[in-house]
C-alpha cells in the first residue's frame, strides 16, 4: 500500500556517483545528519570511467583505500603514438612519459568505475552507518529562499519516490542480448559486489516521502535534475561527436594493444586503453554531427559490430577481433559548463551535473569525485557547525575554473580524434607531435598537480606563482606535493599522502628545522609555548575551535625537522607537540625527520628542498582538511596564522563565569 512520510535531514545527496559518494564521505566522516540517493537499484558494476590521475590517487591515500586500486589497477604512464609513415605503414612515436612523473608517488592509473565506488561504499561504512538508499528518485523540489540565511532552518522541501525493481533496474549489463561473454562467469561482477546484486531482487513497496533539508547537494549526473530544478544552464560548444566505446579482451598482432597510446589512419584515431583483468577500452570515433543543428544521434544506428569493424580499419593491416565484452556504448557528448555551481549556500552541484566533456581527456571521474571532494568537507564542517559558512562560497571559486580549463583542454584534445584525410607521412608526423604538445601543456592540470585554487579566507596568498620566503614551494592554494618522511620515534617511512589523512582536520605543519642549531631549538621551544598556551601574551589556536563530533580538537599538529635522526631524540621536542594521551601513551605519530631511509628509496631526505624550505629555520604551514596549503609562514607568525584559523572556524563558546 502506498504512503507518504516526512522527514528532516542537514544535508540530501541526490546521486550516488562517484562524485555523490565522495561528498558522502565527508557526511560520514563529520558526522553530519545526511543522507544519499540514487534512482539507480544497483551501483555501476561495468563500463563508464576508468582514468584515474595522480591527485585522485593521492586522495584515495588519504582516505585509506589507495592500496586496493593499486592491487586491481593498470599502471599506464607511457604513451605511444601510433601514425603512418610516408608509405603508410604504422609506426610507433614515443614512448612518450610525463616529464613530470616524480611530481607525485601516485601515477596514472586504469580500473573501471564500478570498483571506485565499491571502494568508496566500504570507506563510508567504516564511519558510519550513512548507506546510499538506491531506487529512490527525487521528483519535486521547493526552496524558500528567505529563509535562506538562517542556518538552523529547512529551506529545501524535496519529494522523494521509492522506484519499482523495474524502473530502478534497467538491464545493467549492455553485452545482454549481443551473444558474447563478460570478461568473467559472474556478469563482470566480482564477488564484493554480489551482495548488491541480491538486494535487486529485494521487494519494493511503492512510498512517497517528504524530506526537508538545510542543504542539497545534486550530483545526479549529466542530465542533472537538481539543475534544473533551480534553473542553471549548461552552456557550451556546439559540435557533438558521436564515439563508440568498448570494453573487450582483445585477440590481435598489434604489438601495442596493451599499452597506452593512439591509432591514426586516415579514416580516423582510435584511443587504447589497457585495463585490469585483460581487458581493453577503445575509444572510436563514429560520427561527427552539429549541435545546433536538428540532427539527433540515432543510438540504434551504432552497433557492436559497426565499432569493431571501424577499429578494423583504423588498424589494418594488424588483426583485430574478440570474444569477450564486458561492456560497450555509443555516446554523444559536448562540452558544456555550468555558469554556476551553487545557488546561494545552500544548493550545490557537482561533477557531470554541470560539466560533460567527452571522456578521453580521462578526466571525468576524476573532477566529479574532487567537486565532491571539495564541497564535502566544507559542507559537512559548516553542517556540524564546526566552520564559517562564508566558507561555502570558495566551492564555486575553486572549482568552476577548473572546468573551463577541463572544456579547454578536451576540445583540443578530442579535436585529434576526429576524422582526417591528410593523415600520411608527414602530416601524420605533425599530428603526433600536436598531441604531446597538448597533453604537455595541461598535463599539471589534469594530473591535478596544480589546482589553481584563488585567494579567499581559505587561501592566504603572497603572489600567484610562489609560496611566501619561508617556503618558496608551498603555494597557498596548492596541494602539499608529496614527500616521504621517516618517525622519528619508529624509524618506519611514511608518504604523506597517507599521514595527512582526510580526517576533517585542519593540521598545522611545523617545519621545525635543524633542532641541534641552539638558537633553532629556542625558536621551536617558543612555538611550544604558544601551542600549548604557557605563553599567555598570545591565544594558542588549539582547543579554541568546535570539533567536528567525535573529535577532540579541530585542529591537529605535525612536526617535520630536518636534523639527522640520531642526532635528535623525540623528547627533545616540546610536549604538545607530542601530546601524552594516559591511555594511547605518546603521539609517535606526530614527529617526523626529513631523512633518509637506507632501506627505502624513496624516503630521500630532500624534502625541505622540495618544498623550498631552509633546511635550519624551518617554516609554518596550515593545510586545509584536503591537504591544499591554506597559509604559510614563519615559526614566529603565529598571531597571522591564528587570524587565518579565525577566519575559518567557529571558536568554542566561552564558559560562563
Ligand atoms: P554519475 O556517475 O552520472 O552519477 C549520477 C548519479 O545520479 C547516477 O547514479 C544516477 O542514477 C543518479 N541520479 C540522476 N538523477 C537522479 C534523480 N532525479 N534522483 C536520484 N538519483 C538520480 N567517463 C569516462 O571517462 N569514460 C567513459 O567511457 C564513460 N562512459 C560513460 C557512459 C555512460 C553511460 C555514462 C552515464 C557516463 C560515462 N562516463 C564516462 C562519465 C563518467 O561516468 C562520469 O564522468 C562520472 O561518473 C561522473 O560522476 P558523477 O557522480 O558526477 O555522475
Amino acid at each position: 500500500k502506498s504512503q507518504t512520510v516526512e522527514s528532516q535531514t542537514d544535508v540530501l545527496i541526490i546521486g550516488a556517483g562517484p562524485a555523490g559518494l565522495m561528498a558522502a564521505y565527508w557526511m560520514a566522516v563529520c558526522g553530519v545528519k545526511a543522507r544519499i540517493i540514487d534512482k539507480r537499484g544497483m551501483k555501476v558494476f561495468t563500463g563508464q570511467a576508468d582514468g584515474l590521475r595522480p591527485r585522485t590517487l593521492e586522495l584515495f591515500d588519504s582516505m585509506g583505500f589507495q592500496h586496493r586500486v593499486i592491487h586491481e589497477g593498470h599502471v599506464a604512464v607511457e604513451a605511444n603514438f601510433w601514425v603512418p609513415d610516408e608509405n603508410g605503414k604504422l609506426t610507433r612515436q614515443g614512448p612518450h612519459c610525463s616529464p613530470k612523473i616524480n611530481e607525485s608517488n601516485h601515477h596514472n592509473m586504469l580500473l573501471n568505475q564500478g570498483r571506485i565506488e565499491r571502494f568508496l561504499l566500504d570507506t563510508i561504512r567504516k564511519h558510519s552507518d550513512l548507506e546510499v538508499e538506491r531506487g529512490i528518485i527525487a521528483e519535486s523540489f521547493e526552496y524558500d529562499e528567505k529563509l535562506g540565511n538562517d542556518l538552523d532552518t529547512y529551506p529545501i522541501t524535496v519529494k522523494l519516490r521509492t522506484l519499482s525493481d523495474e524502473e530502478a533496474n534497467p538491464s545493467h549489463l549492455s553485452t545482454e542480448g549481443s551473444g558474447l561473454q563478460p570478461v568473467n562467469g559472474q556478469g563482470g561482477v566480482l564477488p564484493d559486489d554480489w551482495e548488491e546484486l541480491i538486494q535487486k531482487s529485494r521487494f519494493r513497496q511503492t512510498n512517497t516521502e517528504i524530506v526537508k533539508a538545510k542543504f542539497i547537494i545534486g550530483c545526479d549526473g549529466a542530465h542533472s535534475w537538481t539543475r534544473k530544478q533551480v534553473n542553471i544552464p549548461l552552456e557550451g560548444s556546439s559540435t557533438e561527436n558521436i564515439w563508440g566505446v568498448i570494453d573487450i579482451v582483445p585477440l590481435s598482432n598489434f604489438p601495442d594493444m596493451r599499452r597506452l597510446g593512439t591509432i591514426t589512419h586516415s579514416s580516423g584515431t582510435i584511443l587504447v586503453i589497457p585495463r585490469e583483468r585483460k581487458l581493453v577500452r577503445l575509444y572510436v570515433p563514429v560520427q561527427t554531427v552539429d549541435g545546433n543543428s536538428s540532427t539527433r544521434f540515432d543510438r540504434s544506428s551504432i552497433t557492436l559490430a559497426k565499432i569493431k569493424s571501424r577499429v578494423q580499419a583504423i588498424m589494418s593491416p594488424y588483426t583485430f577481433d574478440f570474444q569477450i565484452c564486458d561492456w560497450w556504448t555509443a555516446y554523444q557528448v559536448g562540452q558544456r559548463v555550468a555558469p554556476a555551481f551553487n545557488k546561494g549556500n545552500r544548493i550545490f552541484l557537482a561533477g557531470d551535473a554541470v560539466h560533460t566533456h567527452s571522456p578521453k581527456v580521462g578526466l571525468g571521474m576524476n573532477m566529479s569525485m574532487q567537486d565532491g571532494f571539495n564541497i564535502g568537507w566544507k559542507l559537512a564542517m559548516v553542517a556540524v557547525g564546526a566552520a564559517n559558512p562564508d566558507i561555502l562560497g570558495t566551492y564555486n571559486a575553486e572549482r568552476h575554473p577548473l572546468a573551463e580549463m577541463l572544456l579547454e583542454f578536451d576540445r583540443l584534445w578530442s579535436g585529434e580524434f576526429m576524422e582526417t584525410t591528410d593523415a600520411d607521412g608527414p602530416a601524420a608526423l605533425d599530428k603526433a607531435d600536436r598531441m604531446v604538445h597538448v597533453v604537455e601543456k595541461y598535463m599539471d592540470f589534469a594530473d591535478g598537480l596544480r589546482t589553481y585554487y584563488p585567494a579567499s579566507s581559505l587561501v592566504w596568498k603572497v603572489s600567484e606563482e610562489e609560496g611566501p620566503e619561508a617556503a618558496r614551494n608551498l603555494v597557498p592554494g596548492e596541494r602539499i606535493s608529496p614527500i616521504k618522511l621517516r618517525n622519528q620515534a619508529e624509524g618506519n617511512s611514511k608518504w604523506t599522502t597517507r599521514l595527512l589523512e582526510s580526517d576533517g582536520l585542519f593540521r598545522i605543519i611545523v617545519l621545525a628545522g635543524d633542532v641541534r642549531v641552539e638558537e633553532q631549538k629556542k625558536r621551536v621551544e617558543a612555538l611550544g609555548r604558544f601551542l600549548s598556551g604557557e605563553d599567555k601574551t598570545k591565544v594558542s589556536p588549539l582547543h579554541r575551535y568546535v570539533p567536528i563530533p567525535g573529535k577532540k580538537d579541530q585542529i591537529g599538529v605535525v612536526t617535520i625537522h630536518s636534523a639527522p635522526w640520531k642526532e635528535v631524540e623525540f623528547f627533545d621536542f616540546p610536549d604538545i607537540l607530542r601530546p601524552f594521551d594516559p591511555v594511547m601513551g605518546w603521539g609517535y605519530d606526530d614527529i617526523w625527520c626529513d631523512n633518509s631511509c637506507t632501506w627505502d628509496p624513496h624516503c630521500g631526505g630532500q624534502g625541505y628542498e622540495k618544498w623550498g624550505v631552509d633546511r635550519t629555520r624551518g617554516a609554518m604551514l596550515v593545510l586545509r582538511p584536503d591537504q591544499y596549503i591554506g597559509w604559510v609562514g614563519e615559526l614566529e607568525e603565529v598571531e597571522d596564522m591564528t587570524d587565518y584559523l579565525d577566519g575559518v572556524l567557529v571558536k568554542m563558546p566561552t564558559p560562563e563565569i
